[in-house]
């Protein structure tokens, strides 16, 4: 027996991102009290962070993670560890229970929001609305009045849920990083497999054990270009520091020759960072890491650079241009699960479907509050509402920072010209800069030096991103 039901919005999955959208077009629709159905397949919202490694942390501040309407971060400077001196960083943890508190704290009790958890959505958004629920199997048909949100569209792939793309042969120790923590006796040393962000955290955590860098082993497919967190701190006591690099970000990238010398002068402006300067990375996925945590991966030696694993055997990794020695008492820890499988766009708005995808660099979650203020406040303007949510598509290779970048100042450029939208901008806490910026006193002469260079570096530095993108476009042509 199928259930009938009728909601405005349906959203499928209860991850961040749809957390995040539900949580604006709440406040945003108060007055005319649209109905929101929540439908995902975990037990809690909050998505992967769900089947995330027990030492998990955000790699950028908190302040900026969450949905509007709460605060997510202590407000703290961290005094201790490897993010040390800089704003706080949530664990997996509290951000688990952060989004169970929206849930049962901020959605249900507005008497407007059902969520349906351990269901699985099984229809095509917009046209056929079936979701069976995993636990009892009763089957639901929803009538949706206004729109279906598709939250899913990102793919988010975590190494306790994926299947790695190589073969791992008997007898060979071998797990997700989740499962480090559960380790009980010393092993002869590690291999972690994935120079990306879990990677990373793998290594880490294995120093802050007391692990001796000798004894890690790390396979780094491909190197990447990663951001200085100390750049992106929203706190006011950093904002000068924050804005000094933007301008240095535009000067750099308006200055440059060619992709590679602007790469070179990112780098040289403190903008990017990366492992080994010997080794010029071909990889970039916004990763974000603080200096302190940089040094302390440079201390690990044996970083092997033989391209992408084929197999894990008891005594030897095989890799494409190459092998390694290995034995069966020695961890192999997967780190290899790309965390955005999707690199496909979509246009966001779509008849009576929306896929949230980002529309500014590195903020998912911004990404779809401002997608769900414009769902609630530009009316049935279609092109308007994709002109503001212009797709900034997800950048893999070190030729996507172009892409990237400049769909994300187009936007910004965008919702300058807009006032309500650049008031709403100002009162979003997922928006830290545009709030901090605005704090700064008119006579703060530093801060406005600053200015100034920003306002001559930001329009040549979005017309030479148009040229490399042009040249790039044309290369692949
Ligand atoms: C280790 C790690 C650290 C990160 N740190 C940061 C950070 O510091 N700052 C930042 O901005 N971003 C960070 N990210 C990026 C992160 O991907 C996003 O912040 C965000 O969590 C993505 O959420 P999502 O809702 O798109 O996806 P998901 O978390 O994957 O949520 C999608 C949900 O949809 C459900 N679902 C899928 N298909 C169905 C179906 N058919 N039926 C029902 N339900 C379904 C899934 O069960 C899941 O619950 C990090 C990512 C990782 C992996």
């Amino acid at each position: 027996m199928t259930e009938k039901l009728e909601t405005d919005y349906l959203i499928i999955g209860a991850g961040a991102m749809g957390m995040a959208f539900a949580d604006t077009l709440l406040t945003d629709t108060q007055a005319s009290g649209a109905r929101i159905m929540m439908v995902d397949g975990h037990a809690k919202p909050g998505g992967h962070w769900n089947d995330a490694y027990p030492f998990v942390t955000l790699h950028q501040p908190a302040s900026f993670y969450g949905v509007a309407s709460r605060e997510l971060s202590t407000g703290k400077i961290d005094d201790t560890g490897l993010n040390k001196g800089l704003c706080d960083l949530s664990t997996g943890s509290d951000i688990n229970s952060y989004f169970d508190q929206v849930m049962r704290h901020t959605f249900l009790p507005s008497g407007r929001v059902q969520y349906f958890p351990m269901c699985h959505y099984t229809g095509t958004p917009g046209s056929n609305e079936t979701f069976h629920s995993i636990t009892s199997g009763k089957k639901y048909e929803v009538t949706v009045t206004q729109k279906t949100v598709d939250a899913t569209f990102l793919k988010n792939s975590v190494p306790s849920t994926h299947t790695p793309n190589f073969s791992v042969g008997d007898g060979v120790t071998f797990m997700p990083l989740n499962s480090l923590p559960g380790l009980t006796s010393t092993p002869d040393g590690y291999v972690v497999i994935g120079g990306g962000k879990t990677g990373i955290d793998a290594c880490l955590w294995l120093l802050e054990t007391g692990v001796d860098p000798d004894a890690i082993c790390w396979i780094v497919s491909r190197d990447a270009w990663m951001l200085d967190r100390s750049n992106t701190q929203p706190a006011p006591e950093f904002v000068l520091k924050t804005i000094t690099t933007q301008a240095a970000q535009m000067e750099a990238i308006s200055a440059a020759k060619d992709l590679d010398d602007m790469y070179d002068r990112l780098e040289a402006c403190g903008y990017f960072v990366r492992l080994d300067k010997t080794v010029c990375p071909s990889m970039f996925h916004g990763a974000t890491i603080s200096p302190l945590e940089l040094d302390a991966l440079r201390t690990i030696r044996n970083v092997v650079r033989m391209g992408h694993v084929q197999n894990v055997g008891q005594h030897e990794i095989t890799l494409e241009r190459g092998t390694i020695p290995t034995t069966p008492n020695t961890v192999h820890v997967d780190c290899s699960a790309t965390a955005i499988t999707n690199k496909g766009t979509k246009p966001i708005f779509a008849g009576n479907v929306i896929t949230p995808q980002f529309v500014r660099s590195y903020q998912p979650l911004f990404s779809a509050s401002l997608i769900a203020h414009a769902e609630a406040t530009l009316g049935n303007d279609e092109d308007l509402k994709n002109k503001v949510c212009g797709v900034v598509p997800l950048p893999d290779s070190n030729e996507d920072f172009v892409r990237f970048t400049f769909a994300a100042m187009m936007n910004q450029y965008t919702w300058s010209t807009m006032d309500e939208l650049s008031a709403w901008l100002r009162g979003n806490r997922l928006d830290g800069f545009s709030r901090a910026i605005a704090d700064i006193p008119p006579g703060n002469k530093e801060a406005q030096a600053v200015f100034k260079r920003i306002s001559a570096a930001g329009a040549p530095a979005v017309t030479r991103l148009g040229e490399f993108l042009a040249q790039l476009d044309e290369a692949v042509a």
